[in-house]
């Protein structure tokens, strides 16, 4: 398997990094890990082809995680797609994907292929294919959000997730709300782990990778504002990675 970090950047537009997004690429499945702004860019950058991706993996709705999606669906029909496209998004916002896309006029009829939603639920752990699946479970990076929604409608499921891939697991924290949130997955065997750096401090970071000892920890969603020159000390050289665009890794 490998992963292949197609954007390393936060939410703040930069130069540097695209918005954070990675491709879990298997012989058998490639699954695009968030759509945000720019991805269709992202992409071409680092020479996927959009219609090797068999499906799209929405953490939460934040626009730098989303919405690029609809742009994407239409650079895959204008690369004539025929194969069905997966995405998977918790239950909670899928009609509101769903209705981004279809009031992009992107209609399946029009499409020429068709679009498969795969819906998330706490805990439960889906078959992206025989040999690989994924694991949602709701961390607390929208809380903060609860209170503004003064129509009481809106739902805020917001993902960390565990990939296992052949019989390995990789835990990705998605955007997170605090240290607190890295221990989602502590009741789990974790080979690999991919974190983000904008909403956790480095020595949350640190005490986790002595806890759970992943072979590899790789540190995406790096703001500008953040110095990385020195972040990682020396001693987890090799061990906490920081990502960056079009870094590709086989684990
Ligand atoms: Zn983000």
């Amino acid at each position: 398997m490998k992963v292949i970090f197609t954007g390393t950047g936060s939410g703040k537009a930069s130069l540097k990094r695209n918005h954070s997004s990675f491709l879990i690429s298997t012989r058998s499945y490639n699954l695009l890990v968030d759509a945000g702004d720019g991805i269709s860019k992202a992409l071409l950058s680092a020479r996927i082809p959009y219609n090797s991706i068999n499906g799209i993996l929405l953490t939460h709705l934040h626009a730098d995680h989303y919405s690029g999606l609809a742009s994407l669906i239409v650079q895959m029909k204008m690369n004539k797609r025929k194969e069905q496209l997966d995405v998977f998004v918790h239950k909670d916002i899928s009609g509101t994907v769903r209705n981004f896309i279809y009031q992009s006029y992107l209609f399946e009829e029009k499409l020429n292929f068709k679009l498969n939603f795969i819906e998330l639920e706490e805990n439960i752990t889906l078959p992206v294919n025989e040999k690989f699946s994924l694991t949602f479970r709701q961390n607390s990076h929208l809380d903060e959000y609860l209170q503004f929604d003064h129509s009481k409608k809106l739902k805020f499921p917001c993902g960390s997730f565990l990939f296992t891939v052949n019989g390995k697991n990789i835990f990705y924290t998605g955007d997170i709300g605090g240290g607190s949130d890295l221990s989602l997955f502590d009741d789990q065997e974790l080979h690999y782990a991919i974190s983000e750096i904008t909403h956790v401090e480095m020595k949350e970071i640190i005490n986790f990778y002595r806890a759970a000892k992943p072979k590899i920890l790789f540190l995406t969603h790096i703001s500008e504002e953040i110095k990385v020159k020195n972040l990682v000390p020396g001693k987890f050289k090799g061990k906490i990675l920081l990502a960056y665009d079009g870094l590709i890794v086989t684990l």
